[in-house]
């Protein structure tokens, strides 16, 4: 009998258990081959074969059309940081960037290496605290800026673009969508490029998706090491070396769970309904917890909130974590408590821990 607690961690998460399983059950003998997937050959049949269907699959989820590279990348969302100005900013070119939280400020400092950039906007209020995603008319966009970088979902906030800003003319947007990448439907069609580290929202950590649109590709600066140029990278459709195998099969199960599930609409329906649930258990505790962050800006991937002393908080946390409520302690630069509830979240952890918040609430209110 397996141990599985409710998992709140913000990343690597928790995975969908009939993921888990399926991947347990071919682990020694994938389809017949007589050995593993991670022991095959990333030019073998088998793998091409799962390599092609999770190419796929992320175009169809998507709506990508043929104007968009699908890649499979290594070094973590951390390493797009410097590879995205590195192709398109070589030289002193302009990129504006949306300074919303940790995150953005390590993508800002990279491409500082790179290029002119402009904080176009900045969401850091006086405490230092990101508490809302700057719209449209809090930004101050350059037109000759080549890219407009915004993270759509901040993991350690807890805020969330839920209508994108729109970039000056002339210029596309760039998103790191590491932490809510899938959580919906959307229009891709303003997006240059999007990038995400899989370990939240897709599959395990050692695989970065990197969706970039043709037109973008052919912007990228030549001259760069092989291995950080996105030219070698798509014109190999992500095969040019060895890419992390394991990840990727993974991320094309997690595909094939969603879709199973009705696809990205009942995604998004069951993601806010999760999301519906703590943001009620906060509201409804008559003042107990408290939301820092702005209305329009909630998160449905990484809900935070306070409860009314620090060491409320960690006596939450604590007696949580032994009622199988894992995971709910808030990023240390800002405290508090978190739950990070991505696509594979089940709805019944998400119960359990509203439950948990309401009877904590009176008992210590
Ligand atoms: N961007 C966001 C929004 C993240 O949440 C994270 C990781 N928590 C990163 C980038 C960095 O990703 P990686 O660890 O894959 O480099």
């Amino acid at each position: 009998m397996t141990h599985r607690v409710y998992n709140f961690n913000p990343g690597p998460a928790t995975l969908p258990l009939p993921v888990l399983e399926e991947i347990r059950d071919e682990f020694t003998d994938f389809q017949g081959s007589g050995m593993s997937i991670i022991e095959s050959s990333h030019r073998s049949p088998e793998y091409s074969a799962v390599h092609e269907e999770t190419i796929s699959l992320f175009r169809e989820m998507l709506g990508l059309g043929d104007d968009y590279y699908v890649m499979f990348l290594g070094g973590g969302a951390s390493t797009q940081f410097f590879t995205i100005p590195m192709n398109l900013l070589t030289g002193g070119k302009k990129a504006d960037y949306i300074r919303t939280g940790t995150w953005a400020k390590k993508a800002i400092k990279e491409a500082e290496l790179f290029g002119d950039i402009h904080v176009a906007g900045n969401s850091e209020n006086e405490e230092g605290k990101f508490n809302y995603c700057p719209n449209q008319s809090q930004l101050d966009l350059r037109d000759d800026a080549v890219y407009l970088h915004l993270t759509s979902n901040n993991t350690i906030a807890g805020t969330q673009y839920h209508t994108f800003p729109v970039a000056a003319s002339g210029s596309f947007l760039v998103a790191d969508m590491s932490s809510d990448m899938l959580w919906r439907k959307f229009d891709p069609a303003p997006f240059g490029i999007i990038y995400a580290g899989a370990q939240k929202n897709l599959g395990p950590s050692g695989v970065t998706v990197v969706i970039m649109r043709k037109d973008v590709l052919e912007m990228c600066v030549d001259g760069l090491p092989t291995m950080v140029s996105y030219k070698t990278h798509a014109a190999k459709d992500s095969l040019f070396n060895t890419p992390p195998v394991f990840p990727i099969y993974t991320v094309g199960k997690v595909l094939k769970w969603i879709k199973g599930l009705g696809g990205l609409e009942v995604m998004e329906k069951i993601n806010r309904e999760k999301a519906g649930l703590v943001y009620g258990a906060i509201e409804s505790s008559g003042g107990f917890y408290s939301s820092p962050i702005q209305l329009d800006s909630r998160s449905v991937m990484n809900v935070v909130w306070r409860c009314p002393t620090p060491e409320l908080e960690q006596k939450f946390i604590a007696e949580a974590k032994a009622e199988g409520l894992s995971g709910l302690k808030g990023h240390r630069s800002v405290g508090g408590c978190r739950a990070s509830i991505y696509n594979a979240h089940p709805m019944e952890g998400v119960k359990a821990l509203a439950d948990f918040m309401g009877a904590f609430a009176s008992r210590n209110g």
